[in-house]
């Protein structure tokens, strides 16, 4: 079995749309980056990378590179499920956290497993996606960003 883990930050802007896990949220704002900034699907990302060794999402799709330009991240995390499949890693489970003050994420949570299980290609049932709020407090709480944590298991053959 390998640990690993993912975190990432974005910053909110006007005139972006908010994409999380692969779901467009209905939102005034969006996440700034060089990709579609998926923060939550960057930190899935990092945690799958980070259990296999393999470096980090930069490394791997870096944002000088024009091809990743508004890329959709669900696709940068298939081309990494991919790379673990090939070296013949498993994912056990992946449970992650979108850390934002608003919008409300529950409606958008079962969505969002839905895209990572057929992305993973695991059940629904080796996914979790949570979501908290910072109770006002630091750049999340201010509205300024939203941050998003991930941890996950692979089993190596
Ligand atoms: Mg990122």
């Amino acid at each position: 079995m390998r640990i690993g883990m993912g975190y990432d930050v974005h910053r909110l802007t006007g005139n972006r749309p908010l994409i999380l896990g692969g779901v467009t949220v209905p939102w005034p704002k969006g996440l700034l980056g060089h990709s579609d900034a998926d923060v939550l699907t960057h930190a899935v990302i990092d945690a799958l990378l980070g259990a296999a060794a393999l470096g980090d999402i930069g490394d791997h799709f870096p944002d000088t590179d024009d091809r990743f330009k508004n890329a959709s991240s669900l696709l940068l995390l298939g081309k990494v499920a991919g790379l673990l499949a090939r070296l013949d890693y498993k994912l056990n489970n992946l449970d992650c956290t979108i850390v934002a003050q608003e919008p409300k994420m529950s409606p958008y949570r079962e969505a969002i497993r839905e895209n990572y299980s057929k992305v993973l290609e695991v059940p629904p049932g080796k996914i979790s996606v949570k979501a908290t709020t910072t109770e006002g407090l630091g750049f999340a709480g201010r509205r300024e960003g939203i941050a998003a944590y991930a941890v996950c298991l692979l089993s190596e053959n």
